[in-house]
């Protein structure tokens, strides 16, 4: 299978292109400004023998994005699996949130998804196969507080991916949703430890998640399965 994942050099982005590689699958992905991390994961990968290939394209330039997509289908093959992981958060009052910062949130995290699955498209549809992952958030089911751009646009994808598997599901292609709870990655650096321990009380299980935690569900959903337009929440139970 050929897997493309959206904004991999770090975090579950980038844990994701390590589980679909070490399972044999040919990997392309994307990243924004993360050089040094991209390249090592491709050098380390390679090392390992797996086929992966990276480009630097930020997902909310559709051309950008596109001709990554396109040179990724040139070297490994035309795409089966796209997992749109791309994405920002940011917290701050409402008030506070300026047209720049709301606008960037959709562009990264909406746009983005937009951007990926038009590129993709195309082929899937003559093929009349394909797999379509998208990562949400469980913000985007229950909303946060202090991160309303956040959890709107993590909606957003929520309503597109329901509203796109009704479309594509004729021509054989499954959209699915991963709606993670907070995991242990870079984008969670502004919590503090008494954050951390605040949200492990509140999780049934006790945790907090990890990105490979994210990668076992991704790899089921990519697996063959009667499951499309689902919204699948990984998040130890914060939520129930
Ligand atoms: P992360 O550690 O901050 O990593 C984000 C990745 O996305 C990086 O590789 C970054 O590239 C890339 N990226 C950001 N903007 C991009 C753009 N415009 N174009 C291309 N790549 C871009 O975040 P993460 O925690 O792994 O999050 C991954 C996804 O899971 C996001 O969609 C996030 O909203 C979602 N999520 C995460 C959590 C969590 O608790 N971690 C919970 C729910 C949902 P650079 O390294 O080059 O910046």
């Amino acid at each position: 299978m050929t897997v493309f994942i959206t904004g991999a050099s770090r975090g579950i982005g980038r844990c994701l292109v390590e589980e679909f590689a070490r399972l044999g699958h040919s990997v392309g992905f994307c990243w924004l400004n993360s050089d040094s991390k991209a390249y090592e994961l491709i050098d380390s990968l390679k090392k390992e023998g797996c086929s992966v290939v990276g480009f630097k394209a930020d997902v909310s330039n559709k051309e950008q994005l596109c001709a990554a997509i396109a040179e990724a289908e040139k070297k490994l093959g035309a795409i089966d699996l796209l997992i749109n992981n791309a994405g920002i958060a940011q917290s701050k009052l409402f008030t506070d949130i300026t047209n720049e910062d709301w606008d960037r949130m959709f562009d990264i995290n909406v746009k983005g998804v937009f951007n990926a699955i038009q590129a993709v498209l195309p082929s899937m549809l003559n093929r009349k196969s394909g797999k379509i992952i998208n990562i949400s958030s469980m913000w985007g089911v229950v909303g946060a507080s202090t991160e309303v751009h956040y959890s709107a646009s993590k909606a957003a994808v929520i309503g597109l991916t329901k509203a796109l598997a009704k479309e594509l599901g004729p021509s054989g292609i499954a959209v699915n949703c991963i709606a993670p709870g907070v995991i242990d990655t870079d984008i969670n650096a502004f919590l503090t430890e008494s954050d951390i321990d605040d949200i492990i009380e509140s999780t049934p299980l006790g945790k907090i998640g990890t990105p490979k935690d994210i990668a076992r569900l991704a790899v089921f959903l990519s697996g063959d399965s009667f499951i499309t337009g689902q919204i699948i929440t990984a998040d130890g139970g914060f939520t129930l």
